[in-house]
């Protein structure tokens, strides 16, 4: 057996306060570092760590010491080998440049972008089965078997923007807009924490009208009285604010990139501009945030090239979690005529991304779910291993139309979707599917 040679060490700093300081230090020394989910032996679920050089080592241990950061441990980068992989797959129809990249998979090797668009155009389907037999054996390895369940308030569908692609863009007339109060949103936030979740999502359109004090307000009130994670999803603001909301103890934060190929992007943003965007990524992940990033599969115009570029700009931005969804054509838009995005694409861009990002958190996608019936337990078999619940009440949802037909995910399908993909729901949910 050869021995693997070891290129990069992970550096688990004591806290993410360190981590980050860390992580600046180095840099400014001139040593090349990224930050990276750390694998589940070194790490609890998405905990992130310092990527080195092994040449580097040394000096990184001298500046953590002299600059007083704790180092609670240094783990060679290990390959994350699926063994036997390959051999289970022998005897199906798989081309011999498709059984080239599952060997690659297997070995534990780093995909490039040809291999990435070769994955991803594939439409037969044994070369489909194996692409989703090795995302899930990978999501097993990296993430296990429990699916992570979260609960969405939706708080207000003002938005200052016009994206082509979205219902409750600022130009839509026919639509009744609203924002719930603090207690609304409380009220919902101590249902969720009643069932035993542990996270709740804060999401919205660009809403000003929530000033930095109303969020702060809020956040203060969520974590005092219930101490849920908290995700936000408020779209762009100020790095200022962004640190606000940190400190205070935000600890997620949802900003999908939607694509980055450029000039479709531009397309779909007419009041966004793209390197701001990833601006507004790189501080939230400088922040200490588990960053969530995102794309939406189908865009008029897109190719299969531009959604492997997606998927390595998630891996190398460090992406935490990665929203992937169908594009569903939303009445009103400028965008309602074009054709939907295709969910076999979609199921293949979820398992590539396992592959390439490893240890993130991927949702089955609403969007998904809203095409298809089954969305989420396809996604689920294909790499995903969260489900992010729809918890806006009942007299508002209608109104959250981001596109049309938008399928409610509750707990009774969660429960499905979980059983289906023969999975496990998280200890912490205190209900039974019986119960609800
Ligand atoms: N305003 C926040 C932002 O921009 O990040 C959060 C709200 S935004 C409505 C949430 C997500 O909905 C977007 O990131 C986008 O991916 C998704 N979305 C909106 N319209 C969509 C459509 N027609 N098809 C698929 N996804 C859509």
């Amino acid at each position: 057996m050869t021995r693997e040679k070891i290129k990069h060490y992970l550096i688990m700093a004591g806290s993410t306060s360190h981590m980050l300081r860390g992580d600046k230090l180095l840099k400014d020394r001139s040593i090349v570092t990224s930050l990276v989910p750390a694998p589940s032996e070194y790490g609890t679920v998405c905990a992130t760590a310092i990527k080195i050089r092994v040449e580097d080592r040394e000096e990184a241990e001298s500046i953590f010491k002299n600059n007083s950061i704790t180092i609670e441990g240094i783990y060679p980068d290990k390959a994350r080998k699926l063994i036997g992989l390959v051999e289970k797959l022998m005897d199906s129809v798989i081309s011999p440049e498709f059984m080239e990249i599952l060997k690659k998979i297997e070995e534990g090797e780093e995909l490039d972008l040809k291999d990435i668009v070769i994955l991803l155009q594939t439409e037969r389907k044994a070369e489909k089965e194996a692409l989703f037999h090795a995302a899930d054996r990978m999501r097993r390895e990296v993430v296990g078997d429990v699916v992570d369940i979260r609960g969405a308030i939706e708080f207000s569908n003002y938005c200052r923007k016009d994206c082509r692609y979205c219902g409750i863009g600022k130009n839509l007339k026919d639509l009744n807009r609203y924002r719930m109060d603090e207690d609304e949103i409380m009220e919902v936030v101590h249902y969720l924490h009643s069932i035993g979740l542990k996270t709740v999502i804060l999401q919205s359109g660009e809403d000003l009208w929530w000033t930095p004090e109303k969020i702060s307000s809020l956040i203060k009130r969520v974590k005092g009285e219930t101490r849920m994670n908290i995700t936000l999803s408020i779209g762009e603001r100020p790095r200022e604010e962004y640190e606000l909301y940190k400190k205070l103890g935000a600890n997620n934060f949802l900003l999908k990139i939607e694509t980055t190929n450029r000039k479709l992007f531009e397309f779909i943003h007419p009041d966004d501009d793209f390197d701001h965007r990833v601006k507004c990524s790189t501080w939230l992940r400088e922040l200490g945030y588990l960053n969530g990033s995102g794309n939406i599969i189908g865009l008029p115009g897109q190719t299969t090239e531009d959604i492997a570029k997606d998927i390595l700009f998630f891996k190398e931005m460090g992406i935490n979690m990665i929203g992937i969804g169908p594009f569903v054509p939303a009445k009103g838009t400028p965008l309602e005529d074009y054709p939907k995005g295709s969910i076999d694409m979609t199921l293949k861009a979820v398992a590539v991304t396992r592959i390439a990002c490893k240890r993130v958190f991927i949702p089955a996608t609403t969007a998904l779910a809203s095409l298809d019936p089954d969305g989420q337990t396809k996604a689920l078999k294909a790499g995903a291993n969260t489900i992010m619940l729809i918890n806006t009440p009942a007299k508002y949802r209608y109104n959250y139309q981001i596109y049309s037909d938008k399928n409610m995910v509750d707990l009774k399908s969660a429960f499905k979707a979980v059983e289906e993909a023969k999975r496990k729901m998280p200890p912490y949910l205190k209900v039974t599917k019986l119960s609800i």
